[in-house]
C-alpha cells in the first residue's frame, strides 16, 4: 500500500508558511528546527526539511541529502546545551508507526545514563 498524498494543511506546513508561531533555533534555505510544543523531555527539538513530503517514505533522497546533516548539528548542538549524555533521534511514518503531523520531521530528544527511554 502506498502513502496518502502530501496534504499541505498539516500544522508543519503552516509554521513553515509563516500563518502559526514556532520557537525555531535553526533555519538554512532547505531546513528548520523549532522546539516540540509538548517535549518528551527538555530540549526536544524538531528538525525537518522545508521541501513537502509526508515523511521518510516518501521524502526526495536529495531532500534527506540535505537534511541528516542538520540533524547530525542539532542533535550536538542538543547534546551539549543541556548537559546530555546521548540523543535520542527518532521520526515516525503513518499513524500506524505513531505519525501524527504528516510533514517529515526528526526528534531530537536529549538523554541522560540511568534514565528510562519511553517506547
Ligand atoms: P507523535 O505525536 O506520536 O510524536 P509525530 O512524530 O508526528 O508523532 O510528532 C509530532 C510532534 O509534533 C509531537 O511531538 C508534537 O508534540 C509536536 N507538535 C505538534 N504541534 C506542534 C507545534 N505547533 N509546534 C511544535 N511542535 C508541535
Amino acid at each position: 500500500m502506498t502513502s496518502a498524498a502530501y496534504d499541505s494543511n498539516n500544522i508543519f506546513a503552516k509554521i513553515l508558511r509563516g500563518e502559526i508561531p514556532s520557537h525555531r533555533i535553526y533555519e538554512d534555505s532547505d531546513t528548520i528546527a523549532f522546539m516540540d510544543v509538548m517535549p518528551q523531555a527538555p530540549g526536544h527539538v524538531l528538525v525537518l526539511p522545508k521541501a513537502a513530503s509526508r515523511n521518510l517514505l516518501d521524502a526526495d533522497p536529495t531532500v534527506l541529502a540535505k537534511t541528516i546533516p542538520v540533524v547530525q548539528k542539532i542533535a550536538n548542538a542538543v547534546k551539549e546545551a543541556f548537559d546530555a549524555d546521548g540523543v535520542f533521534v527518532c521520526q515516525f511514518n503513518e499513524a500506524a508507526a505513531g505519525q501524527t503531523v504528516f510533514h517529515l520531521h526528526f526528534h531530537i530528544i536529549p538523554r541522560y545514563e540511568g534514565t528510562a527511554l519511553r517506547p
